[in-house]
Order: structure tokens, then sequence, then C-alpha cells
């Protein structure tokens, strides 16, 4: 038989003691028990008796000293009975009722328990109480209605606001609590039922250290634990025999286990005479507790009593699983019903900030429960609800940047992110979903501090009171149950896990519309591209066609008015005059047509070349306009190299140098060349003249499209810009304008993807 043999007393001294000594405490080995009652730890196979509780002689009529020693047969009139049924029986799990018995001593007779835990046999014999007193004839009708009442309940509140109600009337108990767990330990008070004139302590939460883990654990080890009367003297447990018999007891199933001082002193300290507590389980771990308490008075729980309420416990269990799973799944169906709305909206219009956090639609805040929420999106923010200032979100996005995290959520933001400690009370909380690597497009939601101030069952921060008398030192409960206001700082709601795969399921939905969105903009723009092409050769074949009957009505025009001169009146040479001068301009917007459609088609011969001997050239195609409207030319810096088609950039650079001349009223005109400094590849062409409106800057850039009268300026066709931007475009650059009516004109173009300096 092995034994352990742990330091009881060890894990506390003066120096050490704080919230993790009632952890360490070691509650299964308390060496005593409960005087309702009387253990005998017994050796097996012989069913000799090693251990007795002291108080023997009044449950069983006989002493420690007497029974310890001898063998169960021969202290037990209905002993072969109870061997036999405890070899039967697998004892593992908590004692199992053996047998009543009768003696001469206990009026009503005794129960007597078995079980086996830690290599030894325990016995525990429990007096009947007056069963005229306790009636116990309607318990199974009682507990058969309770549980078809549990079940037709609807909701995991109800259902606990009703199990409380009903335990209560039950066990005639003053007050019974439902009590749930929060992941640190700490607990509160979900559901209770209590006489008119108690104290509720309905919502109050309350520390770990008021449940702390090895009670937990004993918690979840037994289906009941009864206290009959909190105010009980401990009875020891006395050995007599050879070394190794006075091994602490393993009492973790016991059911007369006598209880930790912590806890006594506690249930004294909240008025409370008696107790019966039935642990919630869920999936094998202890979820919550029903916690029965007698203010007026100790109160002894019949067995039948307790085996009922035992199986009532086992069923809340069961029923409340199936609710809770309930409750979650409604949950989870309402955030499917608008995840999909959102993903509906977002595939009619994909703009992000436009579809998730419109007011009155399914938002981000329908779809997981929260205060606010934002969307950096394409360098621009959106927010919704009680959100940060813009800034705190893009600085935090931008922490947030640096986390290779799809989705990243806290309930303690500022414990990790210190700067979010200024807007704690609306985003101590974030869920935050990560759309894509290379951007910092992200989806996010927030949750302000939690109830700011939680009306703590006591100060988390002072758990116990150390008393030393006698050079001993004892942990002792704390004595006053005022509230204390205690406020929880820094810290949210936690984010459920399928609140987290909402939100993730959420990123994958937009994922796959960016990304059948962006297939869509990629085969539009391939068939654009072959439109173009075709557009192109259609215009070149048309312009092409056209030329030779204009030439032809060009030549008769002409050959008419030579022939018929002195012939044709005055009226019908200006008839012919407007016949040639049509023609002509016909002729020029044909060409400017061909050109342009030749710029689509044109094979780019792309080399590396110097910009300013383009801009020597150009200036010199330039020269007769020069000759007509001098002006100043400027050239600040040297322009250096880039890679281009020399003909085709040429004819840019002529075009916006022959305009910037054209389009210029000034007495003193000039034209500045250069390249911006931050950007070496960014050219320009300015000059000081005429100026063009904010409403004709994108119109310039149609084809034949001309802002001033035919006349005007020179004339032209009103290509050139069409032409110029297409050969910047095909080169994988821009073309644009910024102008000042009046003051002048600066035409930017680059010819590829910008570099800064
Ligand atoms: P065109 O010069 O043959 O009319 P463009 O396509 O080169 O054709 O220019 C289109 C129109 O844009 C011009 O008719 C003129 O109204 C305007 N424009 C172009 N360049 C300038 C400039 N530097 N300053 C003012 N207006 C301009």
């Amino acid at each position: 038989m092995t034994r352990s043999q742990p330091a009881v007393k060890d894990a506390v001294t003066a120096k050490n003691v704080d919230l993790s000594n009632c952890d360490q405490e070691l509650v299964q080995f308390p060496g005593a028990i409960q005087p309702h009652g009387a253990m005998l730890i017994v050796d097996e196979p012989d069913y000799i008796i090693r251990q007795a509780s002291a108080n023997c002689e009044a449950i069983i009529g006989r002493s420690a000293n007497d029974v310890l020693g001898k063998r169960v047969a021969d202290v037990f009139a209905a002993a072969p009975r109870m061997l036999e049924q405890m070899q039967r029986m697998s004892l593992e799990n908590g004692p199992v009722h053996v047998v009543r018995e009768s003696f001469a001593g206990a009026t009503n007779g005794v129960n007597i328990f078995a079980h086996r835990c830690g290599g030894v046999l325990i016995l525990e014999v429990e007096t009947i109480a007056d069963p005229a007193a306790e009636p116990t004839t309607h318990l199974y009708s009682d507990v058969r209605e309770t549980i078809a009442m549990l079940e037709a309940c609807q909701g995991l509140q109800n259902f606990f606001d009703l199990a409380v109600e009903r335990i209560r009337v039950f066990t005639g108990y003053d007050r019974v609590l439902a009590y749930k767990f929060a992941e640190d330990g700490s607990g509160h008070v979900m559901a209770e039922a209590i006489p008119e004139g108690l104290e509720p302590y309905l919502g109050l939460h309350y520390p770990a250290s008021d449940i702390p883990a090895p009670a937990r654990r004993l918690f979840g080890a037994s289906w009941l634990r009864h206290l009959p009367d909190v105010s009980y003297e401990p009875v020891a447990l006395v050995a007599n025999g050879p070394s190794g018999t006075s091994a602490p007891i393993d009492m973790s199933y016991a059911i007369l286990r006598s209880v930790s001082v912590m806890y006594s002193g506690y249930l004294k300290n909240m008025g409370v005479h008696s107790t019966m507590v039935m642990p919630l389980m869920k999936q094998g771990q202890l979820w919550g507790l029903i916690s029965a308490m007698h203010h007026s008075g100790p109160r002894h729980v019949p067995y039948e009593a307790r085996m009922a309420a035992e199986f009532l416990s086992h069923m809340l269990s069961l029923l409340m699983s199936g609710k809770e799973d309930a409750d979650g799944y409604e949950q989870r169906l309402r955030m499917t019903a608008v995840a999909d709305q959102l993903v509906e909206g977002l595939c009619r219009n994909p703009d992000l900030h436009v579809s998730l956090v419109a007011p009155d639609q399914p938002n981000l805040m329908s779809l997981i429960p929260s205060q606010g929420a934002a969307i950096a999106a394409r360098g621009s923010f959106s927010l919704i609800g009680q959100t940060p200032a813009e800034d705190d979100v893009a600085a935090l996005v931008d922490w947030l940047s640096k986390m290779n995290q799809p989705v990243f959520c806290t309930e303690q933001l500022s414990e990790l992110y210190p700067a979010a400690g200024n807007f704690r009370s609306v985003a101590s909380g974030v869920l935050a979903v990560r759309l894509s690597q290379q951007t910092r497009d992200f989806l996010l939601w927030f949750r302000p501090e939690h109830v700011e101030i939680v009306n703590w069952a006591g100060n988390p921060e002072k758990p116990v009171v150390v008393s030393e008398s006698d050079g001993e030192v004892k942990l002792q409960p704390r004595r006053s149950f005022a509230l204390w206001k205690e406020s929880v700082t820094g810290r949210s709601e936690p984010w459920r896990q399928d609140e987290r795969e909402a939100a993730s399921a959420l990123r994958q939905s937009i994922l796959e519309i960016i990304l059948s969105r962006a297939e869509e903009v990629d085969r539009v723009n391939r068939q654009l591209a072959e439109v173009n092409v075709e557009l192109d050769s259609f215009a070149y074949a048309a312009s092409h066609d056209l030329k030779e009957p204009l030439r032809g009505v060009h030549h008769l025009a002409s050959f008419l008015k030579r022939g018929q001169e002195g012939r044709i009146d005055d009226e019908g040479r200006q008839q012919l005059e407007t016949i040639l001068k049509l023609t002509r301009r016909m002729d020029d917007l044909i060409e400017s047509l061909l050109q342009y459609s030749r710029t689509g088609r044109v094979e780019l011969m792309l080399e590396t070349h110097d910009m300013d001997e383009l801009v020597d050239e150009a200036l010199m195609s330039c020269r007769r306009l020069f000759a007509e409207r001098p002006a100043d030319i400027r050239r600040p810096m040297p322009l250096g190299t880039i890679v281009c088609d020399r003909v085709r950039v040429r004819e840019v650079l002529s075009n916006l140098i022959s305009n910037g001349i054209k389009y210029n009223d000034k007495s003193q005109r000039w034209i500045e060349i250069g390249v911006e400094r931050a950007s070496p590849t960014r050219y320009y062409v300015r000059d000081n003249g005429i100026g063009i409106s904010a409403s004709a800057k994108d119109r310039i850039f149609d084809i034949f499209r001309r802002v001033h009268g035919e006349h005007e300026f020179g004339g032209g066709v009103g290509a050139g810009l069409t032409i110029s931007r297409k050969t910047v475009e095909r080169h994988g650059g821009r073309l644009w304008v910024d102008s000042l009516p009046d003051e002048g004109s600066i035409f930017y173009f680059t010819l590829g993807p910008e570099r800064s300096a």
C-alpha cells in the first residue's frame, strides 16, 4: 500500500501568505471530519480498521480505541452484507451508500457509505435524521416536475432563474444561487432565489481567491457537498497501529470531509449556518456552482433528499450545457445572417467604407457586439459608434501592421499598447482583422472598459487576513463583507471564440470578393484592350480611306476655282473658298485621327535617352512658332536619362511646349522645362500663359476638344493632348495639369512608375 505524505502545514509560513496560499492549501487532507457522522479507514484485503474518528462512540456506540485494529465484520452486525456489497461495487468514484444499519444508540439507525481513495477503503457512517421531521415522500415527483419545467425553459437565464427557485423550494434552504466562473477563476452570481428581507447577492462579482483552485477542484470532484452546520467542531481521526497507518487520508470524495477554515470562516462572515453546493459541469470542466445557503440556523438534509438534489444537479448540468449551446447556436445563426447581408452588400458595392459602416443597415457592429467599429482601407478611415479619435485609430493600425496576424484580439489593449491607456474607456478591447499582408487595410471592433466599477465582494488585493498566535500562522478568511468598490481598469468584455471566428470568416469573404473583382477587372481590361486595338485599326482604315475622296474634293474645288476664274461671281468664289478651307480642316482632323490610332498601334522603340537632348529636338521643331511668338526658355536643371521611345516622347514635348507658347497672351512669355526634385521621373512643362479653368481641366484631354474658338490662339484641332496622354500611358506613365486662369499652367508627365528621390 503506497500512501502520499503531504506536508500539510509546511505550505504556509508567516512571510509567504498571499492569494496563492489559498490555492496551495491542501484541503483534501484535513485530518478531521464533520461531527454528524463517523469515519473508519480500513485496510484491504483483510478489512482491518486502521484509523477512526474520535466521535465513534456517539455514532456507532463503540469508541475509536475500541474499534481500531478490529475487523469491520467484528464491529458491524451487518458486515457480511456490507462486505459483499463493497466487493461487488466499483468504489473509486466517491461514496456509495452500501447499507442501512441500526444500533442501540442511534434511534433512527445509520447509513453507511464506502469508497476507495489513495489506496484505502473509507467508510462513512451517518446518523439518520428523524424521518418524521423531514418527509421525503414527494421527492421523486418534485424532482420529476422540476426537470420537466427546466426542459421546457427557453434561454439560459430563464433556465437558471427557474432552477434556483425550484431548488430553494425543494431543499428548504433560505438562499439558492447560481454562480458562474470566468476564465480567470473569478465569478459572478447569475441567478438567485431569496425570501424577502435577505440581502441579495445577484450580480455580484467575486475574486478568484474566494473559491481558490483546490476548492474548485474538489467541487468538481463530487456532485454534492453538504455542510449541515458551519459552526461545527471538527472531529480528528485517531490512529493506532503499525507505522504508516496514521498517514494523512485523502478525503477528496468523502462526504464528511472537514472543510477549510477559510471556507467555514467565509460562510460565517456571510451569516450562513448551513450549505449545500452542487457543481455545474460542462464537458468535464467546472462551469459554475449551485450554492444553497441557510441563514436561519443549521440544516441537515437527509440522505434521500441529498440523493435527489445530486440527481438534479446532474440533470442541471446536462440540460444547462444544451441550453448554453442553444444560446450560442442562436448567436451564431444571427451572426451568420448578418455576415450574409454584409457580403451581399459588398457584392453590390465592394467599397468597404460604404458597405460595412452604414449606420442604418447591417454593419460591422451588428455582426459582432461592440460599442464601436472602424475601417482602415486605402489610406482612409471610417468610424462608427464609440471609437478612439481618427488619429488614434491610425496609430493603432500602424502598431497592428507590425504584427503578422490576420486576426488579433485583446481585452486589455493598454497592457500591450500603452498608448491605448488614453482611450481605454472606449477601446479597452480590440478585435482586428487584417485584410492583406501587403496593405494596411483593417477591420476593427472596439469594446469599452468592462463595467467600470464592479462590486467585488471583498477586496481582491487583500483576500486573507493573517493572524499569528502561539507562534503559529493560520489562514483566516477576511472578516468583513462590506462591499469594496474595485475599479476593473483597462479591461473589456472578452471576445468569444465564435465572435473571432465570425470576424475571420468575414475577412475570408472580403478577400474572395476582392479577388473575384480583380479577376473581373482583369478580364474587362483585356477585353477593352482588344476593343481598343480593333477601334484603332478601324480608325486607321477609315481615316486612310477618307483621305482619298477628300483629296478628290479638294482637287476638284481648286480646279474649279482656277478654271472658272472670271466666269463665276464673288459669291461663287467665296463658296469655293469655303469648300477648300473645309477640306483642309477635314484633312487636319483625319490626319490627327490617323496619328492617334497610330499611337495606340505602333510598337514602342524603348531605349535609354538623355531627356535634355529630346527637349533640344522638341524646341528645334517649334522654332517657327518661336520666331512668330518669342518666349524666354527656362531650363533650371538637367533632366537626366530615361528609357522611352525617342520619337514619341519628342512629340509629347513639342506639343506641350508649343501649347505653352500658343496659349499665352503675356508680353513677356516664358516656358520652363524641368523635373521635380522630390520625384526625379516627374517632368513638367510650365508657362505663364492664359491658364485653364478648373472645369476645363479634364476636358482638354478629350479628342478634338478645344476650350477656345477655332481661330483663337492660332487654332488647332484639339488632338495634341489626347495623343500625348496616350503616348505617356503606353509608357506606363501619366499626364496631368495644374493651372490657374491668367497665371499659367504646369503640365506634368511621367514615363513609368514614379520614383522618389
Ligand atoms: P490644340 O492645341 O490643337 O487645340 P491640344 O489637345 O493640344 O489641342 O489642346 C487642347 C486644348 O487645351 C486647347 O485647345 C487649349 O484650349 C487647351 N490648352 C492646351 N495647352 C494649354 C496651355 N498651355 N495653356 C492653356 N490652355 C491650353
